[in-house]
C-alpha cells in the first residue's frame, strides 16, 4: 500500500480555496460574418481571441493542484512543510486507475453498457465535476477519457497562478499539518478530521476556510470544500466562494452560471449535514469503505492529539456523525462569490449569489442522470459554440463536428430555398 501524505489543518481554522480561474476574452463580435457552422468547423488555430472558460477545478477539488503548487508560496504563512499529496489527489488517483484506456469514441461509449459513474471508476463525484458540466459536459467526458490532456491544462501558468493565491489565503489563518495515509479510510480521515476541526470553530463563532463538505444528492455522492464560512456582522453564517481571474474583469455569464451553481450545491451539502442527515451505510456504500478498518499509527497519532478516541473507521464516522448532529450551527444565510485578480490579489468585485432551491435542484437531476446512464453525454448548443474555440478537446470533439455538419446542412437546405 502507498504511503501518501495527507494535509490536515490546525490551529484557527479557515482555509481558502484555490481555483485557477482564467481565461481569455471571447468575442460574439469578433466573426459576425461567419456563420455557426463556419465557426465550428474553423480551426482552432486560427483564433487568437481570449474566452473565458470555467476553472480546471474546484479548490475542494481542484483542492489537489492548489497544493501541488506549493513552492509556488514558500515562506508564506506558517507551514513547516506542506505535504506533497492530498486526500483529493489520492482519490482521483484510485478512481483514474479503474479508467478506460484512452481513444473512446462515441461509439466506444455506446458499446460499453456501464453507466458512466462506472466506466470512470468513480466512486463519487467532486462537485466541480458537476459545475463544469455547467460549461460542457462533453468537455468533462474528454477530460476523463484523455486525462494526459486534461493534465496538461492544469499546468497552465494562470491556473497554478490561481493556486498560489488560494493556498496564501489558507495560511493566512491556519497551519497545515502533513500526516502520512496507508489506505482510503485513512484519507477520509484526515477529511473528517478537518471537518470536526471546524465544527468547533463554527460553533465558537469563528471564521473557517477549506471546509470539507459530503453527502448523497440525486442518488450520487458528492464531495466538495467550502472556501470559507463566516459570521458577518448581522450574525449571520456567510458562505464565500473565492475566484481568481487572469484578466481584471468579471467572468461571462456562461461562467457565473457554473459559479452559481457550485456555490448552490454547497450550500445543499453543507445543510444536510449540520441537519443530521449523512448517515453511515451512505458513506461507507457509495465510497465502499470499511468501517472495521483500522487505522496508521500515523492517524492514530493525530487522533490522540486532538483527544479523539478511535480505534477503526467506523468509531470516526460514530463520532463525526454525532457531532454533525448535535452541532448548533445554523443554516448559510448568506453567499456570495469574490473574484480577484491574480497578478495582484486585488478585488474584482463580489457577486452575491442567492439560493435558488428548486432551479438547483432540477440542474442537479439533469447533470446526474448523465452519470446514472440515463441520458448520453452533451456538448455545447451552437449558440455556444465559442466555447469550443478555447477546447483542449476540438479538433477531436465529435460533438462538434456533428453540430457543424447539421448547421451546415441547415445553412444548405435554406439557401436552396
Ligand atoms: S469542442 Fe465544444 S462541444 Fe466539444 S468538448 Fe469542447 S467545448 Fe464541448
Amino acid at each position: 500500500m502507498n504511503s501518501e501524505a495527507e494535509p490536515t489543518f490546525e490551529g484557527a481554522g479557515g482555509m481558502v480555496e484555490a481555483d485557477g480561474q482564467t481565461c481569455r476574452k471571447s468575442t460574439g463580435t469578433m466573426q459576425p460574418e461567419l456563420s455557426d457552422a463556419e465557426l465550428l468547423a474553423l480551426e482552432l488555430d486560427l483564433f487568437c481571441a481570449e474566452c473565458d472558460r470555467p476553472e480546471l477545478n474546484e479548490g475542494d477539488d481542484g483542492h489537489t493542484s492548489s497544493r501541488s503548487a506549493e513552492s509556488c508560496c514558500t515562506g508564506q504563512g506558517t507551514v513547516e512543510d506542506i505535504c506533497s499529496g492530498n486526500e483529493q489527489s489520492s482519490n482521483q488517483s484510485e478512481q483514474k486507475s479503474e479508467m478506460p484506456p484512452e481513444g473512446s469514441s462515441t461509439k466506444r461509449r455506446k458499446q460499453d453498457e456501464r453507466i458512466p459513474l462506472e466506466r470512470f471508476g468513480r466512486k463519487y463525484l467532486n462537485v466541480t465535476d458537476l459545475s463544469r458540466q455547467v460549461w460542457c459536459e462533453q468537455q468533462v467526458v474528454y477530460g476523463l477519457e484523455l486525462p494526459h490532456i486534461e493534465q496538461l491544462r492544469e499546468e497552465v501558468p494562470v491556473v497554478k497562478a490561481g493556486s498560489c493565491l488560494h493556498l496564501a489565503r489558507e495560511l493566512e489563518i491556519q497551519d497545515i499539518v502533513p500526516i502520512n495515509v496507508e489506505s482510503r479510510e485513512d484519507s477520509w480521515a484526515v477529511k473528517i478530521f478537518n471537518l470536526l476541526s471546524m465544527i468547533q470553530f463554527l460553533q465558537a463563532g469563528e471564521r473557517v476556510r477549506e471546509l470539507p463538505v459530503f453527502g448523497e444528492l440525486e442518488g450520487i455522492f458528492l464531495v466538495g470544500v467550502v472556501d470559507e464560512l463566516c459570521y458577518n456582522s448581522k450574525g449571520e453564517l456567510e458562505l464565500c466562494e473565492l475566484k481568481t481571474r487572469g484578466q481584471r474583469t468579471y467572468p461571462s455569464a456562461a461562467q457565473r452560471k457554473s459559479h452559481l451553481f457550485q456555490v448552490n450545491i454547497y450550500k445543499l451539502l453543507f445543510e444536510a449535514m449540520i441537519k443530521g442527515q449523512l448517515n453511515k451505510e451512505t458513506i461507507t456504500d457509495h465510497l465502499h469503505l470499511r468501517t472495521e478498518q483500522p487505522f496508521s499509527s500515523e492517524i492514530l497519532m493525530h487522533a490522540q492529539k486532538v483527544g479523539f478516541s478511535i480505534n477503526t473507521f467506523g468509531d470516526l464516522l460514530d463520532l463525526m456523525l454525532l457531532n454533525l448532529t448535535y452541532a448548533e450551527i445554523p443554516n448559510i444565510d448568506t453567499m456570495k462569490i469574490e473574484y480577484c485578480y491574480q497578478a495582484d490579489a486585488s478585488l474584482i468585485g463580489t457577486e452575491v449569489v442567492y439560493f435558488e432551491e428548486e432551479w438547483v435542484k432540477s440542474e442537479l437531476k439533469h447533470y446526474c442522470s448523465f452519470w446514472k446512464g440515463q441520458r448520453e453525454a452533451k456538448g455545447v448548443d451552437i449558440e455556444e459554440a465559442w466555447k469550443c474555440r478555447s477546447c483542449d478537446f476540438a479538433d477531436i470533439c465529435e460533438w462538434r463536428q456533428s453540430k457543424a455538419e447539421e448547421a451546415t446542412q441547415k445553412n444548405r437546405a435554406n439557401r436552396s430555398k
